[in-house]
């Protein structure tokens, strides 16, 4: 295929080299113990406890499964408020839980929920928050928890996007009473499918921990009616390969996207997100926002014209959640300007750690 030809996609996983695999396959062939924390699920528990920089982690067979039972764990009834600007299992989890998703409008600097719009949202129905880390830049965790103390609220982070992200030195995940990750295959860290909880109590891992596993609390009893969730012993492994790549996949991420960075810097209409101080980002995406106005052509028109070039970026996250089917009755469904306005103009461009110079520099030149 001629360079011009070659299709690039918005992401492309991280596969740790086959032949590194086989050892742990043998391993678990050798224990011939293959799920309901084994020595690969425990051990991955352990090793992500400490990369991450959290206490405690339970491990989950997807992040949506995680989102829900994290919910579960802490009993969260009524009304959840949530984002609109996210991927659809955010509030999943919620409508899963039997309860009402509220969305409430993000700010416009990184379309993470706006604090200063929540406290309006709340009901005497209202037992949770639960905000996106979109794109791993972190939300006004201050702002959230300041309003969650003084109206009893619970906080649930989805965290699915920011794996590895530190603020001031302490990871995102620590904040908050439960954060959940994603480790699916398009994530920048997976297992191929796969998720986690993270708590700040032994006794709330414990009964985490139970959820996943039908509710059982020992061989014959069972406490509470819990779900099948675990993560087996062949995606552990596969976990525990990947955490050995993961530092030089974020470095080349950093250095493609500081590459984007400068390139588009000064293109009329384009746009992006300004770093934060004091974070430690994991470079998981590199959404760019198109001002059709001042562009010249719509996002969708540069979307189209990316992708004849077979340079396949993708929409996250346009249509917003609240748009969609199940949702888009709610009264808070409407009048969300902000997330409206950032759906229609965002394109993820392609970044993973393999993506060739090359590739970025026609991808560039595309968009120029
Ligand atoms: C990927 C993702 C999820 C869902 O995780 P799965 O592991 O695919 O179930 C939830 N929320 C956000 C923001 C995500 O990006």
């Amino acid at each position: 295929m001629s360079e011009k030809n070659k299709i690039v996609t918005v992401i492309s996983p991280l596969l740790p080299p086959l032949e590194e695999f086989v050892p742990y396959l043998q391993k678990i062939w050798d224990n011939k113990w293959l799920t309901n924390n084994g020595e690969m699920h425990q051990e991955l528990e352990q090793r992500l406890a400490e990369y991450l920089g959290v206490e405690y982690i339970s491990l989950f067979s997807n992040g949506t499964l995680a989102l829900i039972t994290a919910l579960q764990a802490l009993n969260i009834t009524g009304e959840v408020i949530t984002t609109p600007y996210s991927f659809v299992a955010t509030t999943h989890s919620i409508f899963w839980n039997k309860c009402t998703p509220v969305f409430v409008d993000v700010e416009p600097n990184y379309f993470n929920i706006d604090p200063a719009k929540i406290e309006a949202a709340i009901t005497e129905k209202t037992t949770a928050i639960m905000p996106v880390h979109v794109y791993g830049n972190p939300a006004d965790t201050d702002a959230i928890q300041k309003i969650a103390d003084k109206h009893g609220l619970k906080v649930i982070y989805d965290a699915a996007h920011a794996f590895g992200v530190k603020k001031n030195g302490s990871s995102i995940l620590n904040v908050g009473d439960l954060s959940v990750l994603s480790f699916h295959a398009t994530k920048i860290y997976s297992t191929i499918e796969g998720g986690a909880v993270i708590c700040h109590s032994k006794e709330m891992k414990h009964h985490i921990d139970n959820l996943k596993n039908f509710g059982f609390r020992g061989e014959i009893v069972v406490e509470e009616p819990g779900i099948n969730a675990k993560l087996n012993e062949v995606q552990a492994a596969y976990g525990l390969l990947s955490l050995k790549y993961i530092d030089d996949a974020i470095e080349k991420r950093k250095n493609i996207v500081e590459y984007y960075r400068s390139a588009l810097n000064k293109i009329q209409g384009i746009s992006f997100l300004k770093e934060q101080s004091g974070v430690e980002y994991n470079y998981a995406y590199f959404p760019i926002f198109v001002d059709e106005a001042m562009y010249g052509i719509s996002r969708d028109a540069l979307y189209e014209k990316l992708k004849a070039n077979n340079i396949l970026g993708r929409r996250y996250f346009y249509p917003l959640i609240s748009t969609f089917e199940p949702y888009k009755e709610l009264s808070s469904a409407q009048n969300l300007p902000i997330a409206q306005k950032a759906a229609e103009q965002v394109i993820c461009l392609p970044l993973y750690p393999d993506l060739e110079m090359t590739d970025v520099e026609r991808i560039v030149r595309i968009i120029k």
